[in-house]
């Protein structure tokens, strides 16, 4: 998507803090971080939320989810982390590519 701002930073055309990339995730560090780790796992793919996954992304799903337990490793905090992923902007989806929040060394409720 030409606007999308994190299809910008898949493209490196706007700068962001890579800490993990394979062939269909990129993760990086959230630029208004809301916990001690805050990191993003997003698909260099664009769907704009959870609610655009089909059939033919069953691959992506599943490597995305690898991403972010390998990305909360990379990150230190295996074992003690809350992902999650807000679908829709009733949720509080801001930019709508769909990414994966890593949070950790905060509580949250839920
Ligand atoms: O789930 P939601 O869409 O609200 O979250 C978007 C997140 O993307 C925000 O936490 C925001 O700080 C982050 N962001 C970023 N780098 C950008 C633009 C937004 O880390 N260039």
């Amino acid at each position: 998507m030409e606007d999308c701002i994190f299809c910008k930073i898949v493209r490196r055309e706007l700068p962001a803090d890579v800490v993990f990339e394979n062939e269909e995730t990129i993760a990086f560090k959230d630029i208004n971080p809301m916990a001690p780790t805050h990191v993003l796992v997003v698909p260099k793919k664009h769907l704009a939320s959870l609610d655009d996954l089909t059939g033919d992304d069953v691959g992506l799903a599943g490597n995305l989810l690898l991403a972010v337990k390998e990305v909360a490793a990379l990150s230190g905090v295996a074992g003690g982390y809350k992902m999650l992923s807000n679908c829709g902007e009733a949720a509080g989806q801001v930019v709508p590519h769909l990414h994966f929040h890593i949070l950790a060394g905060k509580k949250f409720v839920p």
